[in-house]
């Protein structure tokens, strides 16, 4: 899949995928061994795959489970999010970060985000602590840290959700996912690296991984036999073909990251002088991205979905990213959101757009994204002719 490359229309990389995993002969042997092993699940990849990606983020244990979205919630489980207790969250993230408080039947409560970093304000959060509050699920949205030491002065218990930060580092420049707390990785094929579908919960407590381990395969502890369980558990395992998988992407992850920066410094040169676009912001102190996606915020009073669709019949993948999630019809339904609720999160996440963003990509297909980009939003431009500047 990932051999060679040819581009141009009658290529596999026209039109430009928004992302695209890279797989080669190692992942390829890799998922072959365990096929050919015979034992697909519960084998030795897992155990191995989860001590190497707890070493590659600096944390003490690691359990693998099968998907982000599971490790979120049995790490809410884990710190004791309950019936009618509340999560302080992003409304401006993937929407598996809050419908995992529901899973608990928790309250998701949203609080505005910081207009630069986008993620959520954490004085904001702190403010919002009250006596039901269990647990602060901070997302690390688009890579970047969240301000955690603001967040850890609350003494709530803090799930982070890294599912997008594999790679970046904390203000203090920790590797994001040792700082002790319950954090969770992702690996479906758009992510850092990928094992199909699948997660790893990060902790430095013993007993919350043989909690979580217990909890992903039905509630039952290590030493138990088949027929009885001593806690409620769900099948959230991860197989050993997508361990293996998981662990040949290690392997190669440094590259990867490498080439995410690579592409993001492209873009970041190829779009600096379109008038009124705002690019992911830089890393501050020791604070760095975990490059995931790219993601600009268009200039005010231009029709982004125009965009998405003018691009799009230039062969650029590109889309809404993210929408906000207290105005997605179920939580407007369930909990009475609307808009003008958390305005800073509305303005941003109805201008923003992801564009292709992949570690193969090449210059040329970075020029050709920016150009495509430059030329649709002058066309916008021209149709409304309403932006301030107009040089
Ligand atoms: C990818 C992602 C998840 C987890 O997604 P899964 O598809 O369940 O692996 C959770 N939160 C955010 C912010 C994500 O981007």
């Amino acid at each position: 899949m990932t051999a060679e490359r040819t581009s141009g229309p009658a290529g596999p990389d026209f039109p430009i995928p928004l992302a695209r995993p890279v797989l080669g002969e190692a992942e390829e042997q890799a998922v072959l061994g365990v096929l050919r092993s015979g034992q697909l699940s519960l084998g030795p990849r897992g155990p191995e795959f989860e001590r190497a990606f707890a070493a590659q983020v600096g944390a003490r244990w690691g359990s693998a489970v099968s998907s982000g979205t599971a490790g979120l919630h049995l790490a809410l489980r884990a710190v004791g999010v309950t019936d009618g207790t509340e999560v302080i969250t992003s409304p401006f993230s993937f929407v598996a970060s809050a419908n995992v408080a529901i899973y608990e039947r928790a309250t998701p409560v949203f609080v505005d985000i910081d207009p630069l970093t986008l993620n959520l304000d954490a004085e904001a959060a702190a403010a919002a602590v009250n006596s039901r509050t269990a647990a602060l699920l901070p997302v690390h949205v688009f890579g970047y840290p969240a301000d955690m030491a603001t967040l850890e002065r609350t003494g709530v218990p803090i799930v982070e959700d890294a599912c997008e930060a594999l790679g970046g580092s904390y203000a203090d420049g920790g590797p994001i996912g040792g700082r002790g707390h319950l954090a969770v990785f992702a690996f479906y094929a758009n992510k850092q690296m990928t094992t199909g579908e699948g997660g790893v919960v990060v902790t430095a407590e013993q007993s919350v991984k043989e909690r979580i381990d217990s909890e992903r395969n039905q509630g039952r502890a290590p030493n138990m036999d088949w027929l009885d369980h001593d806690r409620l558990g769900f099948n959230y395992r991860l197989s050993d073909i997508a361990c293996a998988l998981g662990l040949a992407q290690l392997e190669r992850l440094d590259a990867l990251l490498a080439d995410r920066e690579r592409v993001a410094l492209l873009y970041r040169e190829a779009l600096r002088d379109v008038p009124e676009l705002t690019l992911p912001c830089e890393n501050s102190e020791q604070a760095r991205r975990g490059w995931f996606v790219y993601v600009v915020q268009l200039p005010r009073g231009v029709d982004r979905d125009a965009v998405v669709t003018s691009l799009g019949g230039r062969g650029i993948a590109a889309k809404p990213y993210f929408p906000a999630i207290h105005l997605m019809t179920y939580y407007r339904e369930k909990f009475g959101y609307r808009e003008g609720q958390f305005p800073v999160c509305e303005d941003i996440s109805a201008r923003s757009i992801a564009i292709p963003f992949f570690p193969q990509m090449t210059e040329g297909q970075v020029a050709r994204v920016a150009q495509e980009l430059t030329h649709v939003l002058d066309g916008e431009r021209r149709a409304h002719g309403s932006m301030a500047s107009r040089a």
